[in-house]
């Protein structure tokens, strides 16, 4: 069952990084979250931000053309960038990278629905949609109740900030 969904609109490349980066001084031990959208439509650049929320440089955040994962160990949690492009079709679960989505670290994989849909069953889903200009359509999805908290406080945050301007 989802519920909850939330959309937010970014203008620049800069505005999806402080929205990753919100996001990721949320982001609880264990936490896993999704991403979903085409070639160039700013997965890297939320990944940045989300890094930049644990404490981890956003600059140390690259595509990992060649590396398929990417751990970082000088934040907050240990943090697993994975990114499954390449992996269209393949047998992901065999290749060991199950292991990262169990243990205490953060986990955010990029090109998600390239993972079987069972791998997972509690992680938060973001969908993005690139629009006119450098304009991306962000929709999250919580699957579990601890996401759906998640993005209660989150967006919750968000009110809070716009009616303080
Ligand atoms: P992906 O990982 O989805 O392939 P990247 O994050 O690597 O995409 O690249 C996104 C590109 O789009 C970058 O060149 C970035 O500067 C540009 N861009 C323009 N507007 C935005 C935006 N609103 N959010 C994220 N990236 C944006
Ligand atoms: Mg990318």
């Amino acid at each position: 069952m989802t519920c909850m969904t939330q959309s937010i609109t970014t203008s620049s490349a800069d505005e999806t990084r402080a929205f990753g980066r919100r996001l990721g001084a949320r982001l609880d031990p264990g936490a896993v979250v999704g991403l979903r959208g085409d070639l160039g439509a700013g997965k890297t650049c939320l990944v940045q931000g989300i890094a930049a929320g644990l404490d981890i440089p956003p600059a140390h955040v690259t595509s990992p053309t060649f590396t398929l994962v990417a751990e970082h160990y000088t934040g907050r949690l240990p943090f697993f960038h994975l990114d499954l492009y390449r992996l269209a079709g393949a047998d992901v679960e065999e290749l060991g990278y199950v292991d990262y989505l169990f243990g205490r670290g953060v986990t955010v994989i990029e090109w998600f629905d390239h993972l079987a849909p069972d791998v997972v069953d509690a992680y938060l889903s973001i969908a993005f949609v690139c629009e006119a200009g450098d304009r991306r359509q962000l929709t999250l999805t919580p699957h579990g109740e601890p996401y759906e908290r998640l993005l209660a406080g989150l967006f919750a945050e968000s009110v809070a900030d716009d009616s303080g301007r």
